[in-house]
């Protein structure tokens, strides 16, 4: 195992002597930009997320910064763990869940205003007042090369379930009419204490008398029977980036449903379908488009009209065209995702051979057939071949 660790200053992109709150902000733009839910399945985003996260736990404590100002990567006196492994309590890599549970907390209230992100499901290692959460709604929404272009802004009219306006989602009348459960206080929770043969174990349990909800209503909503709850078609809004592939979802926190009785919305996942162009053939953020040229064009010169995502090119034809060559347009491809990387269009040449001739047609090619530079000889032939590169030659055959 002899990776090349990156250093850590550099991983977050902060100099040596950067304050605590610079690491930190430094690591944070660094989890936002990488986190899974914006990169899904992205395998290099997610090593990238899992690299800022070791450097933020190493950079973030005093003592282990201080010990790797010192020693670097490699062991100390005191060995960070024998032959390269992590520092701190990670051993050789941190798992997606070590870091949802360790640093899920530097976000809080980060996001959450419907924008991607967020750390929902990473409970944290501490023991938390018990919330109440919505399901997740999933959609799917169609889009369009020119969307995947430019990115696009969708407001679409979804059925769900929404907090009772009239209880503000407590289930309780006029959202008044409860009190705290005296038996937890509030939290949701009750911890009890059970004597076994290994000592006093401690353990916490749902609050029986309130079912973890920390309020017992004393008179329920009329307009929601006590739920908290009510079935809606609520208009969502959002932002489809640049650079999207068909299969992703992207994530809205709290733009889900509402939980019975109150408390966090669930999230809405939206999985980006793309729409088939009937001209243009997506290969990641290049676009490939099969243009069918006539002979006489080919061999005389003279333009071609392609499709963009634009709208019509019209394209130069240099005399002398053959089969298989492929034209580029820079920068009428694609946008990366969270790059500034963009696509070509690529133009593959192909040229019509007739098939269904007319006796006069057919004398006019038969009266070509001896004429000097119709038939290719060898040189020109294997000169042409030279320049396709997706023509078999002899290297490949050997491979
Ligand atoms: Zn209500
Ligand atoms: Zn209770």
């Amino acid at each position: 195992m002899a990776d090349e660790k990156r250093d850590y200053y550099e991983v977050l992109g902060v100099s040596k002597d950067a304050t605590p709150e610079e690491i930190k902000k430094a690591y944070r733009k660094m989890a936002v930009k990488y986190h899974p839910d914006r990169n899904p399945g992205d395998k290099a985003a997610e090593e990238k997320f899992k690299e800022a996260a070791e450097a933020y736990d190493v950079l973030s404590d005093t003592e282990k910064r201080a010990k790797y100002d010192k020693f670097g990567h490699s062991m100390g006196p005191q060995g960070f763990g024998g032959g390269g492994a992590g520092y701190g309590g990670f051993g050789g890599g941190m798992s997606m869940e070590d870091i949802f549970a360790h640093f899920g907390d530097i976000f809080g209230g980060h996001f959450g205003g419907g924008d991607f992100g967020g750390f929902g499901g990473a409970a944290g290692a501490r023991p938390r007042r018990h919330v109440n959460k919505g399901t997740d709604l999933r959609i799917t929404v169609k889009v369009t090369l020119k969307d995947i272009k430019e990115g696009v802004d969708k407001k679409l009219k979804i059925p769900m379930q929404v907090a009772c306006p009239h209880c503000k989602g407590t289930g309780a009348k006029d959202g008044t009419a409860f009190h705290t459960c005296p038996r937890c206080n509030g939290s949701g929770y009750v911890t009890t204490v059970q004597q076994t043969f290994m000592g006093a174990m401690q353990s916490q349990a749902v609050c029986p008398e309130c079912n973890g909800e920390g309020k017992i209503i004393t008179e329920k909503c009329q307009y929601c029977n006590g739920t908290g709850v009510e079935k809606k078609e609520e208009i969502v809004s959002f932002h489809i980036p640049a650079g999207v592939e068909d299969g992703m979802v992207l994530t809205l926190r709290g733009k889900g449903n509402a939980p019975r009785g109150g408390g966090v919305n669930g999230d809405l996942l939206i999985k980006i379908q793309e729409e088939k162009d009937p001209e243009l053939i997506r290969d990641e953020s290049d676009l490939i488009y099969n243009l069918m040229l006539d002979f006489p064009t080919a061999a005389l010169g003279g333009q071609a009209e392609v499709p963009t995502i634009d709208g019509r090119a019209r394209l130069k034809i240099a005399p002398g065209t053959q089969p298989g060559k492929v034209l580029r347009l820079r920068g009428k491809g694609l946008p990366k995702m969270n790059s500034s990387h963009v696509g070509d269009l690529l133009v593959n040449v192909m040229v019509y051979v007739p098939e269904n001739l007319t006796d006069a047609e057919k004398a006019a090619i038969e009266s070509l057939k001896d004429a000097p530079n119709i038939v290719p000889t060898k040189s020109t032939s294997d000169r042409i071949f030279s320049k396709l590169r997706h023509i078999f030659t002899r290297e490949k055959e050997g491979e």
